[in-house]
C-alpha cells in the first residue's frame, strides 16, 4: 500500500522476478475493464475510486490458494481493508507493506512518470492526479493506519525514499519479519 507514484508497480515487478506470486493489480485490471466499460473509465478518469462491490468481486474472483498472493492497489479504503481481514485473515497470513514517502516525493515521481510517457490517461489530467492524492490522504491512509492496529496480521512501515536498490532492500527486509 502507498500513495501514487511511490513505486508499488515497480517493486511488485521486482518481487515477482524473485518469487512466483499470484499478482493481483487492481488498477491494471480496472484499466483493462475501462476499455469496454464507459462507467468505469469515467470514474477512473476523474481519479475517483470504484465502488466497494466492484472491487470485492474483482479481488475475490482472483484469489487462489495455490500460491502466495501479491495485492497491488488493494485495499484502498477502510471498508476494503475490513473486508480483506474479515474474509481472508483466517486463510492467509496477511502482511501489509506500507511504502511510506512524503507527498513531495509522490508528486516528483508522478511528474517523472508523466515525462517518461507512462501513457496512463489518469496521469494526464492534473485534476485527477490531485484527486488521487487527496483520496490517498483522506481515505487510504486511514485504512493503512487501521491495518497497523489489527492483531494477527503483520504490518511494516517501509522507508522507500532512497534509491531504488536501497528501497528494494528495505522491502525484502520487511518481508523477512
Ligand atoms: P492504480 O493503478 O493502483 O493507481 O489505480 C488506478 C485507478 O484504479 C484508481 O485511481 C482507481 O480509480 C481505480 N482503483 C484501483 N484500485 C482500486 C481500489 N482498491 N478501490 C477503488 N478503486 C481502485
Amino acid at each position: 500500500m502507498g500513495g501514487q507514484g511511490v513505486g508499488k508497480g515497480t517493486f511488485a515487478r521486482m518481487l515477482r522476478e524473485r518469487h512466483d506470486y499470484n499478482y493481483i493489480e487492481t488498477g491494471k485490471m480496472l484499466r483493462d475493464a475501462a476499455a469496454t466499460n464507459k462507467e468505469i473509465a469515467d470514474i477512473m478518469a476523474r481519479g475517483e475510486l470504484l465502488p466497494f462491490e466492484t472491487l470485492a468481486k474483482l479481488v475475490s474472483a482472483n484469489i487462489t490458494s495455490d500460491k502466495d498472493i501479491l495485492l497491488d492497489g488493494f485495499p484502498r479504503t477502510i471498508d476494503q481493508a475490513k473486508w480483506l481481514v474479515d474474509n481472508y485473515s483466517d486463510k492467509f497470513d496477511i502482511h501489509v507493506l506500507y511504502l511510506d514517502v512524503p507527498e513531495e516525493i509522490m508528486i516528483k515521481r508522478i511528474q517523472k512518470r508523466i515525462r517518461e510517457g507512462g501513457g496512463r490517461a489518469d496521469d494526464a489530467d492534473i485534476n485527477a492526479v490531485h484527486k488521487r492524492l487527496e483520496i490517498f490522504w483522506n481515505t487510504t491512509k486511514p485504512a493503512i493506519d487501521w491495518l497497523s492496529t489489527v492483531k494477527g496480521i503483520k504490518f511494516s512501515d517501509v522507508d522507500v525514499q532512497g534509491d531504488l536498490e536501497d528501497n528494494f532492500k528495505n522491502i525484502l527486509n520487511a518481508l523477512q519479519q
